[in-house]
């Protein structure tokens, strides 16, 4: 793995969440926040934190900002300082800006200001509640367009020792399955003969709603 480095500013629930799996995962990060009871709060989780205002130019520039991979601007309520962060980080050369919106106005700020990647964090995890609940059988999902997912799906009962080719699923709902998870292992491109028990996972490929109409079949 190569090693990264990721500056995070701002250390709620938000920012303390992505700096603890990103040092977990082995790589350089540095925390930051204006308040310092939050800053000491986090200092465990990451390579090195700092107290610092991040609408501060010359603050910025003193870290070295500029040469980290990634600056993530994980600021809260305050959408100017979140704007500005944003607006500077941009003018001073960071080459990948991911910035928390609170809202979708605030977002198309984030965009015109120069975010590389803006996130909704309630808006998607709202989304992606409604979907489990609609669909329980599925755990996870990527969204690649509009139309086209890929999802994982537990096998249920009904399909238990059935195989790929005995499901058919390329011809009957246009899915490719493009890895199967038995007893935590995982098989790519896994041959049409495969065996699926209860419980076992598949990870499909294809349209949204023939995944829908695949995981609502009785
Ligand atoms: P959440 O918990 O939802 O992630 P919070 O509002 O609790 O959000 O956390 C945002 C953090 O961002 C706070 O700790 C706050 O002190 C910090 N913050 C706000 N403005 C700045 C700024 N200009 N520079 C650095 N940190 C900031």
């Amino acid at each position: 793995m190569t090693k990264q480095s990721f500056a995070i500013i701002g250390l709620g629930r938000f920012g303390t969440s992505i700096a603890s799996k990103l040092s977990e995962a082995g790589h350089e990060v540095l925390g930051m926040d204006v308040n310092e009871d939050r800053v000491e709060d986090g200092r465990d989780l990451v390579t090195h934190a700092v107290v610092l205002d991040s609408t501060e130019e010359e603050a910025l520039k003193s870290i070295g900002i500029r040469n980290f991979d990634y600056v993530i601007v994980a600021i809260g309520n305050d959408l100017q300082a979140s704007i500005l962060s944003v607006l500077l980080l941009k003018e001073l050369g960071v080459k990948k800006v991911i910035a928390k919106a609170l809202n979708k106005r605030h977002g198309q700020v984030l965009e015109k200001v120069g975010a590389d990647w803006v996130v909704h964090p309630e808006r998607d995890m709202g989304a992606r509640v409604a979907h489990q609940l609609l669909l329980p059988n599925v755990l996870n999902y990527i969204e690649l367009s509009n139309e086209y997912n890929i999802e994982e799906i537990v096998i249920p009962p009904s399909m238990s020792g059935k195989s790929l080719r005995d499901l058919d699923l390329r011809a009957k709902y246009e899915l490719n399955v493009i890895a199967i998870v038995q007893n935590q292992e995982l098989f790519i491109s896994p041959s049409p003969d495969q065996m699926l028990n209860a419980g076992n996972k598949i990870a499909v490929i294809g349209h949204r709603d023939k995944i829908n109409d695949f995981v609502n079949m009785k």
